[in-house]
């Protein structure tokens, strides 16, 4: 044999085993997830250094919409700040998409793949805190809060997108990329009427992104539940409540009954349900017999046919109740909803491959301290600060399905393969929808999160650009495996519209004293800056 064929036999020998050393070690990886394609390394490469360039854009979006503390359905100004920036950066901007004047479809680019790029954006009640303070401590008492960090997500997606995009230009490639909102999460208000809008109809991948306390993304069935979110409203009739009682009819007592009875079958429900709820009218004053009340349910379960029988229960309670206390019961109002989330594996596999290849954050002594503070603050079995090290694996199907959060991006995850990615921009161990989590929103911590958060969504972006089978492979997942034996029926009926009336009330009393905090990117370098507070802010003991 001459020696030149010697060498080829041993290189293809070598290659062949290069392949099956490769498949031992990843098995589940199938060699969809690395690619051995020099171009895109670089590329890749490049972006991730663009992203690191972008590091001060970046933090001002997260300060920005960390000041405006929108409810959902009432994100004015965060939608009109990010699609201002959307605009400057050549996409064309879709707003008040499904008839929500909050949400929008901003695109750019042409033809296939059509990458979806989302985060939610609004905040909860009563959450408002200053940044940075190891304790509770609100800028506004009473007021609204990124007690979620849902002011981060959007800087991850815009981010990548912008380096993603001066490549795509350069190199002419083609390919589409969208940035949509998640308007009103906290309240599972949008996302199914995106879907029934059509607006994901052409999309090829959707990429949301979330904030977690560490660098992460899971395929097939999540841990949590899907929600039907309704709302029930009794009409009596007023009288004299002391000197004619019984000419009324008492639209509270059928929301107390409701409730009453609502809270004995609880025992006899399955262990994975949720459901909870606030009375959003209970009547005017005590001395006239309430006319009207009303009382707001989330029904929680873990798959569609349960969640409807959980529905179904409310409505005959509110039904037994409105019998007993001789008044009616008026049709019953879906104020949001939300599926199940299932997440695609091939999808999911090529952003694990590069979250390895980004890691976690280098956090400084002070993100460590304010992160221990906060812990021991709230009195944690643990107390040992931020995450260092990455998960061993990644994160498949779950199996036993205990029941918790929902999340409407459930909806887009059966209508087109979906991930979530979730980046490192909080601290471990806090009760969440609280006033802690929002202390590490507005500092180094969310920054560098977000940062680490934008590598791996733009890495993910080329990968799906440059390599079209990754696309067809996520389909195949989709069309196969997951919506084999289960096809998406929306919760939301013909007649339900998106509950844009919600939290008007509640910013309308707030905003005037939020304006006076809404960050000044140029005065201030960062809104701790603006505020005055000295990172990070610990007690003397902590
Ligand atoms: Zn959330």
């Amino acid at each position: 044999m001459p020696i030149r064929s010697i060498a080829a036999a041993l290189t293809a020998f070598m290659t062949f085993a290069t392949v099956l050393l490769a498949q031992k070690v990843a098995p589940k990886l199938d060699g969809k997830a690395s690619s051995s394609n020099p171009r895109l390394e670089t590329l890749k490469q490049e972006a991730v250094s663009d992203v690191e360039s972008r590091t001060v854009f970046s933090q001002q979006m997260v300060d920005q919409i960390f000041s405006y503390a929108e409810l959902g359905f009432q994100e004015i100004e965060t939608t009109r700040y990010l699609a201002d920036i959307l605009k400057t950066n050549g996409f064309s901007v879709q707003e008040g998409i499904a008839g929500i004047p909050t949400a929008f479809m901003a695109t750019w680019g042409s033809g296939k793949p059509v990458i979806a790029l989302g985060s939610d954006i609004d905040c909860i009640p009563q959450a408002s805190q200053k940044p940075g303070v190891a304790w509770h401590e609100p800028m506004i008492e009473g007021a609204p809060g990124h007690g979620e960090g849902h002011n981060s997500g959007q800087a991850v997606n815009i981010t990548a997108a912008l380096a993603v995009k001066k490549i795509m230009e350069r190199e002419h490639l083609p390919g589409t990329l969208r940035i949509w909102t998640g308007t009103a999460e906290e309240l599972v208000g949008s996302k199914a009427y995106f879907i029934r809008a059509g607006l994901f109809k052409d999309v090829d991948i959707a990429l949301f992104t979330h904030v977690d306390n560490d660098l992460t993304v899971s395929w097939g069935p999540r841990e949590g539940t899907g929600l039907v979110s309704v709302q029930y409203s009794f009409l009596g009739e007023t009288a004299h409540a002391a000197s004619a009682p019984w000419r009324g009819r008492s639209a509270l007592d059928a929301v107390e009954l409701m409730d009453a009875g609502w809270n004995f079958r609880r025992e006899h429900l399955r262990l994975s349900q949720r459901s909870h709820y606030v009375i959003t009218d209970g009547g005017d004053q005590p001395n006239v017999v309430p006319r009207t009340a009303s009382v707001w349910y989330y029904f929680r379960e873990t798959d569609y046919p349960h969640i409807k029988e959980l529905w179904q229960i409310g409505d005959d309670m509110a039904k037994g109740a409105a019998l007993m206390t001789g008044v009616q019961v008026l049709p019953d109002k879906v104020l949001g909803s939300a599926w199940p989330q299932h997440f695609n594996k091939v999808v999911a596999e090529t952003t694990w491959a590069n979250i390895q290849k980004v890691g976690l954050p280098k956090w400084s002594e002070g993100d460590q301290a304010l992160a221990v503070a906060l812990q021991k603050e709230l009195k944690n079995p643990k107390t040992d600060g931020l995450r260092t090290k990455l998960s061993e694996k990644l994160q498949g199907p779950v199996t036993e399905n205990n029941g918790g959060g929902s999340d409407d991006i459930g909806d887009i995850s059966w209508n087109v393969p979906t991930v979530t990615l979730r980046y490192p921009s909080n601290i471990p161990g806090l009760p969440g929808h609280n006033w802690a989590n929002a202390i590490s929103m507005a500092t180094p911590i969310a920054h560098k999160g977000v940062t680490a958060g934008a590598k791996v969504q733009a890495m993910t972006m080329l990968d799906l650009v440059m390599r079209p089978e990754l696309v067809d492979q996520a389909w195949a997942y989709f069309r196969d495996v997951q919506t084999k034996d289960t096809k998406y029926e929306p919760l939301i009926r013909a007649q339900d519209q998106p509950a844009i009336w919600l939290n008007k009330a509640t910013m309308d009393k707030f905003r005037p004293e939020m304006k006076k905090y809404y960050y000044d990117p140029s005065r201030f370098k960062t809104y701790l800056d603006q505020l005055g507070i000295k990172y990070p802010t610990v007690k003397a003991s902590q």
